[in-house]
């Protein structure tokens, strides 16, 4: 192409403005000083207003190798693709990310700034770096301006369809690739738009071998596609590929984790950064994370089925960050479980992450039960201080009413929130914060009286006769709220004897239409009527805490 030709497309796509060049473009991105061993990695979203597991999977990664080599850990926000953007997102994914723990050494921050002299972060306000790099490769004739409409490109695909060819812009196919000067100014003239492509040198037919940090070695054939390098759009923004090989040379990554989806374009991308004279990067391409099928099989986490995808309703249901986390390392290495269980108290961040067993850890699979576990210990072993704080923290932002319930009497709330914690075998019922309002609720009259009391008839429904309020009237005579567990539980006994439940199990086994039920039924009733639940700890405790004034309104 003629330089004329060159400089006119050079003018469209820079709106006649002088943009710098790659040589002072270079010379304000300099190499780091870093140890030799650090490694710099960069997460890399797309704002569109959702966030996947699988991300928060590779941020966490991104973030334990960066600071375990004393590296720099970045978050780019990759919002070129206009279409796809949804507004708030950036907002969402700096917010999720600090929830998590995962705050990038450079890049956005949750309260808005920006750290790191690398910048900018995010792809839109880079707009004129991609330019620079993309006219270099037109100068050197290694880019082209193509005018292919949508519909001649679906035509393409359909004919190497029917002929049962690879699909693709490549070789013959390449619509622009060989006009010749001619054709384009003529395109030009009539003011039809482009794209730049990339002019590939490569061949379908020639192997090319790189090393996946995490799949080892891999043998793919060389790429032969002219992608696109900069879109059509009035703001001229690049496509990935271009976008991902500028920004990880300019940004001096050293690791690029990135979705396993991405492998298919390493060639590509590794035959664009040699043509940009960029040495090619080191890629550890991380598994996808799959979930079980009902029917037993593997599959693909996906955002339309699975709400388990989307890292909001994680947030939402607010299983303890740790646990996530926790869940999070143990699918990424298989260690991880061990000194885990060595090492519960200690932080997270004293894990001794690996890349070579994150390597052999294929898709894992997301067990949401397996992470109930990591969550149900880690609530239980909570100091009571930091568990009061959660617990408040949680009703105070997701059930109002509730969080004005624990504080009309704080150290009642103290005394609630502390049953049964302490001791050998602290209870574990709580599995996430959202649990809070049912394991803790009815201790609090308000609640009580608008949540669970309207349950109780349903959960006594199996009770015979009508029985309850003789049976809690009786429970009530005897009942001292000064007496210890077992003259209370021998009041219990008695009170059930005078309303004809049976006390002895074989008795009531063998004759259950002589008595209105058995002790258990018979606890049942208090139970419930106290609570509204048919579960709850342990009865004696509750009550000496819910103290006579509200066992008697409760039970009377
Ligand atoms: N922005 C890309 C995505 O969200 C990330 C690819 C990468 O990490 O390089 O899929």
């Amino acid at each position: 192409m003629q330089d004329k030709l060159k400089q006119r497309i050079r003018v469209l796509l820079t709106d006649g403005k002088s943009l710098k060049s790659r040589t002072e473009i270079e010379a304000s991105y300099l190499v780091r000083s870093l140890p030799s061993d650090a490694e710099v990695t960069r997460f890399a979203p797309s704002p569109t207003g959702f966030m996947h597991i699988g991300a928060l999977f590779t941020a966490m990664i991104c973030q334990y190798v960066a600071r375990q080599s004393n590296g720099i850990y970045i978050l780019r926000i990759e919002d070129t693709d206009k279409k796809r953007e949804v507004d708030g997102s950036k907002e969402l994914i700096v917010s999720q990310l600090a929830a998590f723990g995962l705050s990038p050494d450079e890049g956005l921050q949750a309260d808005g700034s920006v750290e790191g002299s690398y910048g900018p972060y995010i792809q839109s306000e880079r707009r004129e770096i991609y330019l620079a790099y993309a006219l270099d490769l037109l100068d050197r004739g290694r880019a082209y301006p193509c005018f292919a409409t949508s519909e001649e490109l679906q035509s393409i695909v359909k004919d190497q369809q029917s002929k049962k060819l690879r699909p693709g812009y490549y070789g013959q196919w390449a619509l622009w690739r060989d006009k010749t000067d001619e054709e384009v100014i003529t395109a030009l003239d009539n003011k039809k738009s482009f794209v730049l492509r990339f002019r590939s040198e490569g061949s379908h037919d020639n192997r090319i071998q790189f090393n996946d940090a995490l799949k080892g070695g891999i043998e793919v054939p060389e790429n032969d596609l002219d992608v696109p390098l900069i879109k059509s759009d009035a703001e001229h923004l690049p496509t990935y590929h271009l976008a991902h090989v500028v920004d990880d040379f300019l940004m001096r990554v050293t690791i690029i984790f990135r979705g396993e989806e991405w492998l298919p374009s390493t060639a590509l991308h590794i035959e664009l950064a040699e043509t940009l004279g960029i040495k090619p990067f080191k890629y550890a391409h991380t598994p996808v994370i799959s979930i079980l099928d009902p029917n037993g099989g593997k599959r693909k986490l996906s955002k339309r089925k699975d709400p388990e995808a989307d890292i909001a309703f994680w947030r939402k249901t607010a299983y303890p960050i740790k646990s996530i986390k926790a869940y999070l390392l143990g699918l990424a290495n298989s260690n991880f479980e061990d000194w885990y269980r060595k090492n519960p108290r200690l932080s997270l961040d004293k894990f001794p992450f690996s890349i070579e067993k994150l390597g052999s850890s294929r898709s894992p699979l997301l067990d949401v039960r397996k992470l109930e576990d990591y969550a149900k210990d880690e609530i239980a072993m909570m100091p009571q201080e930091s568990f009061n704080k959660q617990v408040l923290g949680w009703a105070d932002s997701h059930d109002k009413e509730l969080y004005k319930a624990f504080l009309e009497d704080p150290d009642y709330t103290n005394r609630v929130l502390a049953i049964e914690r302490s001791g050998e075998k602290p209870r574990k019922d709580l599995v996430k914060w959202s649990d809070v309002p049912e394991q803790y609720g009815y201790m609090f009259d308000s609640i009580f009286s608008t949540r669970f009391y309207p349950r109780i008839d349903e959960e006594l429904a199996g009770i015979k006769n009508n029985i309850s309020s003789q049976a809690n009237k009786t429970f009530l005579e005897l009942y001292d709220l000064k007496a210890n567990k077992d003259t209370w539980f021998e009041n219990l006994k008695r009170s059930a004897k005078q309303c004809n439940f049976a006390l002895d199990k074989k008795a009531y086994k063998d004759n259950p239409d002589n008595f209105n039920g058995s002790l258990a039924d018979f606890a049942k009733i208090i139970r419930v009527s106290l609570t509204g639940k048919n579960r709850t700890p342990d009865l004696w405790s509750m009550m000496q805490i819910m103290g006579l004034e509200r066992v008697e309104k409760r039970l009377s």
